[in-house]
């Protein structure tokens, strides 16, 4: 993974025991419907990274996700303990999942491979 986005987390929510929901705001790069992003936190030194759904449409801002509290989870257990205004990091956001993800990557690669060329 590159280098890590800093955000702000804007509101943190949680609807079950094992349910919650965080809306951050992070200057992630432009992404389509159903694709996914990175999030991180510095855990012992080290910085632990999931990947997380997006719930908000790409032109809506915060950038919202929820997730299931898993009981040894060491991200989760960390998520839901932010509050507002605490940072929270990410990367690799807009990536998707599957094939989708494979020919956005060989897309990538060949058009990176021509502005070498070029
Ligand atoms: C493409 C992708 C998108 C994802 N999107 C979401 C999302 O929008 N919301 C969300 O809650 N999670 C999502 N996940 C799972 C998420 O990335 C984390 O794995 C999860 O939040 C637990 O993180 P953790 O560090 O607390 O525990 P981890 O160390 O990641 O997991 C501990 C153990 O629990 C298992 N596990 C992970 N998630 C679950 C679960 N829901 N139920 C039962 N066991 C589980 C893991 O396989 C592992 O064995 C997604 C995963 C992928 C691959």
């Amino acid at each position: 993974m590159g280098k890590f986005l800093e955000g702000r987390v804007v509101n943190s929510k949680c609807w079950t025991e094992r349910f919650h929901s965080l809306q951050v705001e992070a200057p992630v790069e432009p992404f389509k419907a159903g694709q996914f992003g990175k999030v991180a936190l510095e855990i012992n030194g080290e910085m632990v990274f999931r990947p997380y759904s997006f719930v908000n449409a790409p032109h809506e801002r915060p950038l919202e996700f929820y997730f299931i509290t898993l009981e040894n989870g060491p991200l989760t257990q960390r998520l839901i303990k932010l509050e507002c205004g605490d940072p929270i990091s990410g990367g690799d956001q807009g990536r998707s999942s599957g094939s989708q993800s494979r020919r956005a990557a060989r897309r990538r690669e060949i058009s990176s491979h021509d502005m070498r060329k070029s």
